[in-house]
């Protein structure tokens, strides 16, 4: 079990306790730590999200998000070409179809970027100066930031 204090995935608690993260930002029941005043059960406290192990996406929320996003994007462009195909004009929508989906995959691309890289920092395997490059690129990728 996967859990997490936090409304809809892990949250600043997570980020902060001395637990281990898994890759969607929530802490293994199993694993955690003795130390840590959040999770462990003497500690009382109520889980306010999780999942079953089996279940993990083994992504961040947002990412979650994204890949939604890019799947509705790539759907709307095959429903516009297939409207092109039969109507024999070339249909403008397939052209803001095909931009929705190019910014959808690009918003896909920046989430994975500064999960993982949320994700490096908080289990201390990034160095500070690390960091910032890499939000950096996935911000010039996507100026979309959508920072918990
Ligand atoms: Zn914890
Ligand atoms: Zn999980």
């Amino acid at each position: 079990m996967h859990i997490g204090r936090s409304w809809g995935g892990g949250g600043h608690l997570e980020a902060a306790c001395p637990c281990p993260l898994e890759l969607c930002g929530l802490v293994d029941l199993d694993k955690v730590s003795d130390e840590c005043d959040q999770h462990s059960p003497a500690a009382g406290k109520t889980t306010r999200t999780g999942h079953r192990s089996g279940d993990c996406p083994g992504v961040g929320r947002d990412v979650v998000v994204a890949i939604g996003r890019t799947a509705v994007a790539h759907q709307a462009v095959i429903d516009a070409a297939c409207l092109e195909s039969s109507s024999g004009y070339v249909n403008a929508s397939i052209l803001g179809a095909l931009d929705d989906y190019r910014a959808a995959v690009e918003h896909e691309a920046a989430e994975r970027i500064r999960a993982e890289t949320q994700h490096a920092k908080a289990m201390g395997v990034l160095e500070p100066d690390k960091f910032r490059p890499c939000r950096d690129a996935a911000d010039q990728i996507d100026p979309e930031a959508t920072y918990g």
